[in-house]
């Protein structure tokens, strides 16, 4: 028989083999051993019986060795792995690279400890009851123990509680205890060390989310593939719905999957969900250790876990049963992975629902357009959460047009004076502040006033981010990581009048500080939680009170639910606008929605001040007025006059090459084969044209698109297009359904 196998490496498609006749017949997911050119590798079967059409027989080679007589990844996600492969143009190499729980590529899963746990046999109830005054004092009071544990007890536990390993081996020596050698998992909860505040469970849901419940609840119940659009403000409560529904679907005998966007948001959901599944709740993300993760994927493939919390790749999970898949901020761009394969965790998440008849919710308080449009057009169900939990109120939103602060203070102004009052009545008040400017850095670049240099990347097409102050201050590339020490004259004319303009959260974190010397300011971006458990140890100290003035990128605007903060403040909302990007205006809006909403969630009401140079752009006019749906209207209106998704779909490519013309000449190479037989099927092609980043880490890029209704059609000429050019395919990058196009 022979074998469709995927092997973990990247660049390679699905490979044939041979199943010798005396071994086994292999199931679709199982691990087998494979000769991979000299070298020998794992893979795993993703189709039996295929056929050797096109093939020199003699060239196909036996597989080494079956290592599972099941199927190690369930069938289902080896399917889903297909899917992915083929509809985002990935090889079957990446793509089951990224399905698969580290070290599982070695043979035999190994390196678990293990512990000695005791349990107490039937005898051993009946002596306890019976024959006690047989036993020793010890003996006792370790059978009274075990007696109210009937899954047993680790022999160090009973140690530490006076049982000595002497009277456990008496106790088991006469039957009355049986032992045993647990695997222990290594818990990724006690790595994360959050506890999130316990919920009240007599709570009572509000009207509304009684009435989303109800209906979720009776989409779940039909155990048919459905997606729900759940739209809920900022404060609405959607997480306890996530778990009402999830105990009624694993009521119903099946699993969970919980996704979430960031890393940073998986302890605290995860640790809502164990105050109501227990140890049935599993954690999968890339932040763990492969030991973590593998002994996570474990537990989950051994039917054990009930919910599976996790970020984009959790989308993978072996759990067998999946009846409800909620995907949470559903909006957010951390759901599209931005290398090989590039798939976006939502849309996979939708297909997992549909092959394995499972209820999808999609939440947001600022669902993407996609989604929006997929609800108005009747292919999602759409359920609504329009108020805030206990009718707290949303903040209070006021727009600075800082021209004019720009006329009355200078071009120096970090915060207006509206800001600036307002962060010091918080302190005054003793409440939390956040402040949002989603930029990196110290000053935005260096510029020199006599020959009008800027000190750019020797690699990439941008300039350098000042970090730091005074003379330790470097200039670093945030896309390939080049760095200098920022000099005192300019390289290019030598001239001693360079200056640093625009400025980052490092800045403001420094303003706030020089203006209030006593408070506790602090920043969270990604310079300052490069250290693994950094961020989970500032989030906490921020819930504690131990920060007054929180100061981060958009990292500080995602899912968390801060109390005690009543003013959010932002500065430069229109940093994103700038970019060449289709959806800037919408990631705009989101953005200052969402971090609008962390203000005023708990017993205080909030505000939140919003410094723009564009007061008058409509991302920022209704993000102030929180009208998603005047601003859905709007936007759909822009994407369908410049034929954007969600009204067509896109594939952009980029090539890559050592000279631009190089770049640009392959580029238009493929365009014109494109064109060659494109038009006729309303497909569009644009481009060659140079690539918005026209360079990266030292190489050239060009970029295409093309638009059209008909993805598969879309990509298949595409890829045939390239195919013509073996020697530029391995400089293409194929990006379908892209976040950004940059
Ligand atoms: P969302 O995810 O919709 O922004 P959360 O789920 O974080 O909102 O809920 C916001 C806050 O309201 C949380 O502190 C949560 O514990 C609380 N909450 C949720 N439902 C209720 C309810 N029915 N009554 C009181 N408080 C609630
Ligand atoms: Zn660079």
């Amino acid at each position: 028989m022979l074998i469709s196998v995927a092997v973990p490496v990247p660049t390679l498609d699905l490979l044939t083999y041979r199943v010798p006749p005396d071994v086994a017949r292999p199931l679709v997911g199982a691990r087998v051993v494979v000769p991979l050119g000299s070298r020998v590798v794992t893979g795993i079967v993703v189709d039996l019986d295929v056929s050797s059409a096109g093939m020199d027989e003699s060239e196909i080679k036996p597989i080494r060795r079956l290592l599972d007589s099941d199927g190690f990844v369930p069938p289902e996600v080896v399917g889903l792995a297909r899917w992915t492969a083929e509809y985002y143009a990935a090889g079957a190499g990446a793509t089951i690279t990224a399905v698969l729980p580290p070290k599982a590529r070695g043979a035999r899963a190994s390196g678990h400890k293990t512990m000695r746990v005791a349990a107490i046999t039937a005898a051993g109830l009946e002596a306890l009851g019976a024959e006690a005054s047989r036993l020793t004092s010890r003996q006792l009071i370790a059978l009274e123990l075990l007696a109210g544990s009937p899954h047993g007890i680790p022999t160090p536990q009973l140690a530490a509680k006076g049982s000595t390993s002497d009277t456990v081996a008496r106790l088991a020596a006469r039957g009355l205890i049986s032992l045993r050698h647990d695997r222990i998992d290594r818990d990724p909860f006690n790595a994360a060390s959050f506890e999130a505040p316990p919920m009240d469970p007599d709570r009572r849901l509000t009207m509304e989310q009684a009435a989303a419940l109800e209906r979720l609840g009776h989409l779940a119940g039909e155990r048919t593939f459905r997606v729900a659009l759940l739209h809920g403000v900022t404060g609405s409560g959607k997480t306890e719905l996530y778990i009402r529904l999830s105990t009624a679907v694993r009521d119903a005998g099946r699993q969970v999957l919980m996704l979430v966007p960031e890393i940073a948001l998986t302890p605290v959901t995860a640790s809502l969900f164990r105050q109501a599944f227990g140890a049935h709740v599993a954690i999968l993300h890339s932040g763990l250790s492969d030991g973590e993760r593998h002994d996570e994927w474990q537990r989950i493939r051994r039917g054990e876990i009930t919910v599976v919390v996790g970020t984009r790749s959790a989308v993978f999970a072996p759990l067998a049963h999946v009846g409800l898949i909620v995907v949470d901020e559903e909006h957010d761009g951390s759901y599209k992975q931005e290398e090989s394969p590039r798939y976006h965790g939502r849309d996979v998440a939708i297909v997992r629902g549909q092959r394995e008849q499972a209820l999808v919710v999609l939440a947001s308080a600022t669902p993407s357009m996609e989604s929006y449009h997929n609800a108005m057009t009747g292919r999602y169900e759409r359920v609504v959460l329009e108020r805030r939990v206990r009718d707290r109120r949303l903040p209070a939103v006021t727009v600075v047009d800082m021209r004019e602060e720009y006329a009355a203070a200078g071009p120096d102004v970090v915060l207006s004076r509206a800001l600036a009052d307002a962060i010091g009545t918080r302190l005054e008040r003793e409440e939390q502040a956040l402040v949002l400017l989603n930029r990196r850095g110290f000053a935005t670049a260096v510029f020199c006033r006599q020959c009008a240099g800027t000190l750019d990347c020797p690699n990439c097409s941008v300039s350098l981010v000042v970090h730091g102050e005074g003379p330790a201050r470097r200039a670093r590339c945030h896309y390939c990581n080049y760095s200098v020490r920022v000099p005192n004259t300019c390289p290019l004319c030598a001239g001693p009048y360079l200056e640093q303009t625009g400025f980052g959260t490092e800045r403001v974190e420094a303003e706030i500080g020089r203006a209030w010397p006593t408070a506790r300011v602090a920043r969270l971006d990604r310079d300052s939680v490069r250290r693994k458990g950094a961020l989970a140890s500032l989030l906490q100290r921020f819930r504690n009170g131990e920060i007054d003035v929180l100061v981060g990128t958009q990292m500080i605007a995602k899912g968390h639910d801060f109390p005690r903060v009543t003013l959010v403040g932002v500065v430069s909302a229109d940093v994103g606008l700038g970019m060449a990007d289709f959806r800037a205006s919408e990631r705009t809006f989101q953005l200052l929605t969402q971090v609008a909403g962390r203000a005023g969630r708990g017993e205080q009401p909030g505000e939140a001040i919003i410094q723009t140079l564009y007061p008058d752009h409509y991302s920022i006019q209704l993000a102030c007025k929180q009208d998603y749906v005047a601003f859905y209207e709007r936007e759909l209106a822009f994407r369908r006059a410049m034929r954007y998704p969600p009204l067509v779909a896109i594939i952009n490519t980029i090539v890559r090459a050592r000279t631009f013309a190089g770049a640009m000449d392959d580029a238009a190479d493929i365009v014109q084969r494109l064109r060659d037989d494109a038009e006729p099927d309303g497909l569009r092609v644009l481009g060659p044209a140079p690539a918005p980043l026209g360079k990266l880490r030292g190489e050239y890029r060009a970029q295409l698109l093309v638009k059209g209704s008909n993805r598969k059609r879309m990509r298949e000429r595409l890829l045939a297009a390239i195919a013509t050019r073996p020697d530029v395919q391995r400089r293409v990058v194929v990006d379908v359904d892209p976040q950004s196009v940059l």
